[in-house]
């Protein structure tokens, strides 16, 4: 009869959770890096971000311009913008 049940302590740190502070306003971290090479802006969609096709968006960065190789790219809201106006001044071949 030696045996005491020891009760375990089990405490749980409730609270501090130093990882993850939702003190986040100062830097806005995204998922989707915008893909205009040289370009370090999110291009999430909460921040403007918006999705292009590769070829449209190499009409105006051209190829080496963009960072991914992939269909479609991702760029961000000033990105876009940029990317508008530029095809404000080409005739659209839709048009
Ligand atoms: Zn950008």
């Amino acid at each position: 009869m030696g045996f005491k049940s020891n009760a375990r302590k089990r405490r749980k740190e409730a609270g501090i959770d130093s990882k993850s502070s939702s003190k986040s306003d100062e830097e806005y971290v995204g998922e989707a890096r915008c893909d205009v090479a040289g370009c370090q802006n999110w291009a999430d969609k909460k921040v403007g971000g918006r999705k292009l096709a590769f070829d449209r968006a190499a009409d105006v960065w051209g190829e080496s311009g963009l960072s991914k190789d992939s269909r479609r790219i991702t760029v961000c809201k000033s990105c876009y913008r940029h990317w508008k106006k530029s095809k404000k001044d080409e005739p659209t071949e839709w048009s």
